[in-house]
């Protein structure tokens, strides 16, 4: 009985010894991939995004500058169907600017945008703005704050305003998340957590 005992123990000891080395090198690997992304963390609570560093250099801008914004449609459910973005009225022809640094992926027009650009960020964002007059090229880096449009009223808009979206790996974000645009816009953290059931890489929008 007593070697029995003795036999079995070593083996079961030598099996939790290698669960535990395959456990830590897992973490190892799938903890590297992620500070590889420098301003990217998952926790166990969703993805936590560096939105700026003001010590790095990496500052972030308002879409535009004012003293008060009127918020004309907000993100979400409306009667009309699902609106992906912000809109926010201005006068036109006022400078359009980039809320963080990187670089301009589209700068097109559509029909329903009317000109409108796509910037890709720096800290893992994408930004959207839409209904534009004068727009910058494609393919420039830009810094937070830098001129990338005036704002309009071109494509689908009844009146001048700036629509605004923000994404995260094809994930659609509510801009209210990020700034608060009561007032003079301000930004609302320097780090934002997404939690997991929203930020699916890869998968379908989860749009609530
Ligand atoms: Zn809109």
């Amino acid at each position: 009985m007593v070697q029995r005992v003795f036999m079995i123990l070593p083996s079961n000891f030598n099996h939790i010894i290698k669960s535990i080395l395959i456990f830590v090198l897992f973490m190892f690997i799938f903890y590297s991939n992620i500070t590889a992304q420098k301003t990217i963390e998952l926790t166990p609570m969703g993805y936590v995004i560096e939105l700026y560093n003001s010590e790095d250099k990496k500052f972030w801008s308002p879409p535009f500058i004012t003293d008060k914004v009127l918020v004309s449609s907000p993100f979400g459910w409306r009667s009309s169907g699902y609106h992906p973005g912000i809109d926010l009225a201005l006068r036109r022809g006022e400078p359009i600017l980039s809320v963080f640094d990187g670089i301009i992926k589209t700068s097109a027009y559509n029909a329903g945008y009317g000109n409108y650009i796509v910037i890709t960020h720096d800290n893992g964002l994408e930004t959207l703005y839409a209904h534009l007059d004068a727009r910058v090229k494609a393919g420039s880096r830009v810094r937070a704050g830098q001129l990338i449009a005036l704002s309009g009223n071109t494509g689908w808009s009844t009146g001048a305003h700036l629509h605004f979206e923000i994404y995260y790996e094809n994930n659609l974000l509510n801009p209210e998340w990020f700034f608060d645009f009561k007032g003079k816009i301000t930004i609302r953290s320097q780090f934002i957590r997404l939690p997991m059931q929203v930020v699916m890489p890869n998968g379908k929008i989860d749009r609530w």
